[in-house]
């Protein structure tokens, strides 16, 4: 017989300290885990996620799952699912982590980078906290809740990718082939950051992603330029000209700016992005500043703010210098687009004030290029965000502070289009100094800590919000 939600959810502290107590076990495992070299973007490594893969789905039926197996599809690499149903009448909580890492080629680490190390505070390998420690700080909750209560006081569903570092390509159409494996009344996807080792975050907005290509033509050929210089309109100066068009006096784009609420701006110059973070994160060179703010936080410019970046342009390179006029000359730009801006708003301001009288009359072509990365903005609401602060609170000290993330990452954009109807929490074990998809990625232990203590009590508090069931499992 069950024992009820509420006796269940009362041992929530005693669970804790078992963690707490089991850290080491815990840490032996996520370094079991981190030998493999799960990457993603090599087929010569599609061995190594399945058999990680394999490895977690065997864990975690040790564990007492049920249902634990590879979903497979056909040119996909697997997911790993499993699920401990408890009760119809009790919230299903859905947890999504991935177990694919980012390559290490030509990086220069400090350790060997499949091999877990600390040193002071952190562990470094690649994947400590994106995400190997992310949803493995859900299974070292869940292994203390059967030690020490033998149940849980909600039902969870497990659904761990294994090609997100890829951009998820097939991720939809696992939700397509197999939806009950994501069924539930609360989604908890544990692929974020904290703002710092002291602050959990909770991520409620990307920015999206559009390139164009940008070419400036004048000529029928290169021409002499002392003869036809001064002359002629020179296309990589008027490409110059153009690109400048779009940015203000910091560098920054200045068209489709977005309004943000007031108290949303207030609360955001507490995000702890000051000029030393930006100096230290960025690695800002001696005398070179941060970008002035005009009166807009840092973290207003990063996350809810559209930007430009010149990725490529075709201007002669070192080696083919000659004293000529090119005939042409383009480049390739991105866009991040604000949260909650459509990609082609943002693309038709840019295309009008490229294509509006450009220098020399020069003819100017516009190209779209590959697939918008989709912006997503949230507003978390209702009593599944209040039980997850008192959770954090109870684990951190503090309620969770609802961040942005100035990227974009697929796989968010594409539960939120899905799955936006019922609570999303977005968190996860990177901080600052994570440094992940670069040399000496690590994992603060504190926070690694933390995120088990306020899994285990969100659970229990998720267990308790009333009407959270919805669905039934
Ligand atoms: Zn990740």
């Amino acid at each position: 017989m069950t024992l009820s939600s509420e006796s269940l959810a009362a041992r929530a502290p005693e669970v804790a300290r078992h963690a707490d107590a089991s850290i080491d076990a815990t840490l032996a495992r996520l370094a079991e885990y981190l030998r493999f070299p799960a990457i993603s973007c090599d087929p010569a490594h599609a061995g190594d996620v399945k058999r990680l893969a394999e490895r977690v789905r065997d864990d975690l039926a040790a564990l007492g799952f049920s249902a634990s197996r590879l979903l497979e599809l056909d040119g996909a690499l697997p997911c790993v699912a499993a699920e401990r149903i408890v009760s119809a009448d009790r919230p299903t909580v859905l947890v999504y982590g991935h177990l694919d890492l980012q390559p290490v080629k030509g990086e220069d680490w400090s350790s060997p980078p499949h091999e877990m190390v600390r040193r002071g505070e952190r562990l470094y390998a690649r994947g400590s906290a994106d995400d190997m420690g992310g949803w493995v700080s859900h299974l070292a909750a869940l292994e203390s809740w059967l030690a020490v209560a033998g149940d849980l006081p909600c039902n969870v569903r497990l659904l761990i990718e294994g090609e997100e570092e890829i951009g998820s390509p097939n991720l939809e159409r696992f939700m397509d082939a197999y939806p009950e494996a994501f069924e539930s009344d609360v989604m908890v996807l544990t692929d974020c950051e904290n703002p710092s080792p002291e602050i959990p975050g909770l991520t409620v907005s990307l920015r999206g992603l559009v390139e164009i290509e940008l070419t400036c033509e004048s000529l029928g050929s290169d021409v002499h330029s002392g003869l036809w210089g001064n002359l002629v309109p020179d296309p990589a100066i008027a490409m110059m000209q153009l690109v400048s068009r779009l940015v203000d006096e910091d560098g920054r784009l200045a068209l489709g700016r977005q309004e943000v609420p007031a108290a949303w701006r207030e609360a955001a110059w507490d995000v702890p992005l000051g000029p030393e973070v930006v100096r230290r994160g960025a690695r800002l060179l001696e005398g070179v500043a941060p970008l002035p703010d005009r009166g807009r936080p840092p973290a207003e410019w990063v996350w809810r703010q559209p930007a430009l970046t010149v990725l490529s342009t075709t201007l002669p390179g070192p080696g083919s210098e000659k004293n000529a006029v090119r005939r042409r000359a383009s480049c390739v730009l991105s866009m991040r687009v604000a949260p909650g801006q459509h990609h082609d708003e943002l693309l038709a301001l840019v295309e009008r004030a490229l294509h509006t009288d450009p220098p020399g009359g020069v003819k100017v072509t516009v190209t779209r290029r590959g697939t918008p990365g989709l912006s997503w903005l949230y507003t978390p609401k209702g009593e599944a965000f209040v039980a997850a602060d008192r959770a954090y609170q109870r684990a951190w000290g503090r309620p969770l502070l609802s961040i942005g993330v100035g990227g974009t990452i697929p796989f968010v954009a594409l539960f939120g289009r899905r799955y936006g109807d019922r609570p999303l929490i977005l968190n996860g074990v990177m901080d600052p100094e994570t440094g992940a998809h670069g040399p000496n990625e690590s994992m603060h232990v504190g926070v690694f800590e933390k995120a088990i203590r306020a899994n285990v009590h969100l659970y229990a508090e998720l267990s308790q919000v009333p009407g959270l069931v919805q669905r039934g499992t």
